[in-house]
This record gives C-alpha cells, structure tokens and sequence, in this order.
C-alpha cells in the first residue's frame, strides 16, 4: 500500500468521524476536548470511527490480543470486532501475527496487533533557538532517523521554506508509509495550526500547518511546542491524566492535560505563564516590558548568566533554590485551581533538577491545601530532548488513529 493509499483510507474513515482527527490540513489541530484515550463504546451515528479508535487503541495499549479478547475488553459484539478488523487489516493499519496456543481445545486464537512497523511519522521540532530539528518515528514513537538544519538566525517566510525543506528531506528518507507529520513550534498556535504569534521566529499568523499540508500532500498538526510535549508525557511517559508539563528553554511554557484531554484557552495561550509576574517585589526587566515575569527568574539563559557570575556552589544553590521558589509560586494557585497532580519539567537538567525541584514542590506543599495536594510530584521528564518530535508524533497518532 502507498504512502496516498493510506492518507486516502485515513480520510474516509475521518469523513465519517466526528472531530476525530484532521483531514489534510484543513481541519483543526488534535481535537480539542476529546478525551485522548477512547475507553468506551458509543452509539450509532459516529460508532464506527470511534469503535476503530477503540480497537485500535486497545491493541496500541495493550499489545496483541484475539478478536476474542477485543471483544471482552471493548464490550462490543464479537461480528462488530470481526468486521472493525477487516477493514484496519485492508488498511494496513492492523497485521494478524499468527495463533496463540489456547488452554482450551477447539480452533487456536489468531493474535492481532496494531502494525507498529508499517508506518512511519515525522516528527518536527521548532523549539530551539539555533536548530530546527526532525525525527523519523515508528508507532511507538521509537526514533529511527534524524535531521536538522541551522536556523542561521532565520525569520519569518525564510524559517517556513527552512522547515518546509527539512520536511521533504525526511520525506525522502522515509522507507514505509507515512502517517502524517506532527509539528511542535514556540508561540501560540490555534486549532487550525496557525502560529498566531511567535516572536522569535518572526512569525505572526503564520498558517504552517495549511502551508506543509500544500507543499507536502500529507495529513499536517501543528501545535505548541510545550502542548506537543504535554502529549509525548502522556503517551510515551508516564504522566498523569491532570499534569501540567513546564518547559525551561529560552522561554518558560507550559502544556496542560486535564481529564487526560489537552487545554488550549479562549485564546489557544492556556500554559503562557512565562509573562506573568510572580510577586509584588519587583524583579529583573522582561523583554515584554514587565518586571519580575516568571521568564526573568526560570528561563535558561538568565539563570545560567546568573549561576556563571556566582562565587561559590553556595550561592549557586541559593540562585537555584529561589528560582524554584519562584516558579512554586506561580504554579500554587494553578495546581489548587486544577487539583492537578504531577507538575513534569522539561529543559537543562543541570539547572532543573536539584535544588530548583526541590524547592518548588516545597513551595507548592506550604501553598496548597495537603489534603488534596500532598501526593503531588515534580519532577523531571525521562524523554531528554526529543520530547517535542515524540510529542510531535503523538499529535499524529491520536489526530489520525485515536490513539495515544
Ligand atoms: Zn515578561
């Protein structure tokens, strides 16, 4: 089966969808509000794209199962499992992997899984201030190649042509099918993939998304970056389904999951909390024209300047130690708005973990309510650098398969 072939049996089961996904860049972004693991089957009218999300995401889950074993676990009939099953197998996205040897006697169970290796995604990350970096994936958001290319302090039309070219390299690299391709970028992005405002690539309502789905022909997401990280925790880590991953790079941002379902905002800017000031003691200048914004006592290069001009490991400590303090404060009331439960950092790891973790998760217990927050954690993310491209193909995952 071809590359188009898939993308075209993709979008016919989205024709049937209801907010299930995306068609070629003309739909929104990963549906906003739906719950990202479909657990649960519906009734008539959208049943059978979101019965092919279950199967799909029981297999994805759980691992290879009989049709029988779908059955029991989706609690549809088992002719409604058979028939789901033919049509995923025609499209190549579910592969039979022999029988199962059953306990008992009669006929022995053909094993199903969902085909993890018969597709490949790109995943694309817009992050980082010198380089734009891409990623082939598998299904199981395992990296198999990577690309990058100097941003050359690029901006505006010059940073498209440059993604759109890094785009088309792992295209042509790519060996199997491609599922779509999933695109982390800084700034605020809307639903139809719109990067609204991103400073410092020059970009303001840049349609990305409608711009690689063009110059490409496949199926294109475009979201925040720190969004597509919250994803990659969620479907690659282990996080929570309430957590909010905070990302310290050049900025501060930050993605949310409610319910296990990402929050965008009336304005698609839910987890900008870089520009809010923390405090009424002043602090240092922010480029937005504020003083004392979270970015001015978390953000990497400031802390680092900071910690390169301290005297001793001492007072390196104590510069950590208050920037946690800091962000401790600006995530109390979040936390006690949300009752979320696991705060997830993404950035340097030798600014972050340590003395700043710890003093924000002491700063979090002194300001909340311990009855329903004292089991909350911070901590590190375990996915390092590639989590934007893995959060990236997790954007694909669930906008085409229901999966994550
Ligand atoms: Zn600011």
């Amino acid at each position: 089966m071809t590359a188009s072939e898939v993308q075209r049996s993709s979008s016919t089961r989205e024709a049937t969808a209801s907010g299930n996904g995306f068609a070629n860049g003309t739909a929104p972004g990963f549906a906003g509000g739906r719950a990202l693991r479909p657990s649960a089957k519906v009734l008539p009218e959208h049943a059978r794209a979101h019965n092919l999300s279950l199967v799909l995401q029981t297999l994805y889950r759980l691992g290879s199962r009989s049709r029988a074993d779908l059955a029991r676990e989706t609690g549809l009939t088992r002719v409604t499992i058979s028939d789901l099953v033919a049509e995923l197998i025609a499209d190549s996205l579910v592969i039979e992997l022999g029988t199962r040897e059953g306990a008992r006697p009669g006929k022995p169970a053909t094993l199903l899984d969902i085909n993890r290796s018969g597709h490949e995604i790109i995943g694309i990350d817009l992050s980082d201030h010198e380089v734009l970096r891409g990623a082939i994936l598998d299904l199981d958001g395992t990296i198999l190649d990577r690309a990058e290319v100097e941003l050359d302090g690029a901006t505006g039309s010059a940073v498209t042509t440059k993604v759109i070219d890094l785009v088309r390299e792992l295209i042509a690299r790519s060996s199997l099918p491609i599922l779509g391709i999933g695109v982390g970028s800084p700034g605020v992005v809307d639903l139809a993939g719109t990067v609204q405002s991103a400073p410092n690539l020059g970009w303001t309502s840049e349609p990305l998304q409608a711009e690689l789905a063009a110059a490409t022909d496949y199926p294109v997401l475009v979201a925040n970056d720190a969004n597509a990280a919250a994803l990659a925790e969620h479907s690659f880590g282990e996080a929570t389904s309430d957590m909010m991953l905070i990302k310290v790079g050049r900025g501060v941002g930050a993605g949310l999951l409610l319910g296990g379902s990402p929050l965008f905002g009336s304005r698609f800017a839910a987890g900008e909390l870089g520009h809010v000031v923390v405090g009424t003691d002043g602090g240092d200048a922010c480029a937005c024209g504020k003083r004392g914004c979270l970015e001015t006592w978390v953000a990497a290069p400031r802390l680092t300047a900071k910690l390169d001009a301290a005297r001793d490991d001492a007072e390196r400590d104590d510069i950590l130690r208050r920037a946690g303090e800091r962000l401790g404060i600006a995530l109390a009331p979040v936390v006690g708005a949300l009752n979320l439960d696991e705060i997830v950092l993404s950035g340097p790891v030798e600014l972050l973990d340590g003395p700043l973790a710890e003093s924000a998760i002491e700063t979090l217990r002194n300001r909340t309510m311990a009855e329903f927050h004292g089991d909350l954690t911070v901590r590190m993310t375990a996915l390092g650098q590639d989590i934007v491209m893995r959060g990236a193909a997790a954007m694909v995952l669930s906008g085409q398969l229901g999966v994550s």
